[in-house]
């Protein structure tokens, strides 16, 4: 039987990357949050070439959001073996003039998201005996970064999060692991000027370059795929860290 991967965040970036390469493999229910037209186009130029393909709408800050997210993508599918919670902002400045509404409201996409997906998947998971989280951290959840602290907090947060739920479900067959990218070319890297991205590929970054969407969508693919692997943080980074 033909395995279902639930993406949130597919309309865009690595999670776009993620759903084309997984397309080929799997059923693909992926999340959209604000770009409807993105996500459909990409449906229906995917629909019917490989597995079935289904884009919902749901800000996965909304816990009723994505309780109906994960139930339209098990009508269609029947059940979700593999989450990859993808979704994510980020936020750069001073700490000091971050908001508590600002603060809160990252924390809700970039932590909160990942929460509310995996209690929403891991009860029919946990009585198969099976199945595959993959939660997207970050570099700077492993190394922090100035102008970041939210954004590396609610990251680190997930790495956290990754460990402790891979013990807590391991014993029922269920894999929980992270990738960590570094600087990936997406519209996450636009508010970057070239001179900072040429800094940052010459000065940071080892293979002196950034990485591509679908790099980091086949690691996710890797991790997914090992069953004997849990709890593990595989770095996508370029030598960064
Ligand atoms: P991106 O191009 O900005 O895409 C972000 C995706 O998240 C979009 O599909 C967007 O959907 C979705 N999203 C945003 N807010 C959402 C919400 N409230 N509810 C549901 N979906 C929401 O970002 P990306 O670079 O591909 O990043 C994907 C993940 O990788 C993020 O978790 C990011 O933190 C992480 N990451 C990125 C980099 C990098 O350098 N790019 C590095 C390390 C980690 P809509 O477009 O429909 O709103």
């Amino acid at each position: 039987m033909t395995k279902t991967i639930f993406i949130t965040g597919g309309s865009r970036g690595i999670g776009e990357a993620l759903v084309r390469a997984a397309a080929g493999k799997y059923n693909v229910a992926f999340t959209y949050c604000h770009n409807e037209m993105r996500a459909k186009e990409i449906e229906s130029e995917l629909d019917g070439k490989y597995g079935g393909i289904l884009a919902i709408k749901c800000d996965v800050s909304s816990p009723s959001d994505v309780h109906t997210a994960v139930e339209a993508a098990k009508k269609r599918f029947k059940r979700v073996d593999i989450l990859i919670n993808n979704a994510g902002v980020s936020a750069s400045g001073l700490l000091v003039d971050m908001t508590p509404e600002e603060w809160r409201s990252l924390m809700a996409v970039n932590l909160d998201g990942a929460f509310f997906a995996a209690r929403e998947v891991l009860p029919d998971m946990l009585s198969r005996g099976g199945g595959a989280i993959v939660n997207v951290s970050s570099v700077w959840g492993v190394r922090g970064g100035a102008c970041e602290v939210a954004y590396s907090a609610s990251k680190a947060a997930l790495i956290g999060m990754t460990k402790a739920l891979a013990k807590e479900v391991a014993p029922m067959g269920v894999t929980v692991n992270a990738v960590a990218p570094g600087a990936i070319d997406t519209d996450m890297m636009k508010r970057y000027s070239p001179e900072e991205i040429s800094a940052l590929t010459d000065e940071h970054i080892p293979l002196g370059r950034l990485g591509k969407p679908s790099e980091v969508a086949e690691a996710i693919l890797f991790l997914v795929e090992q069953p004997y692997v849990t709890g593990q943080i595989l770095g996508v980074d370029g030598g960064m860290c």
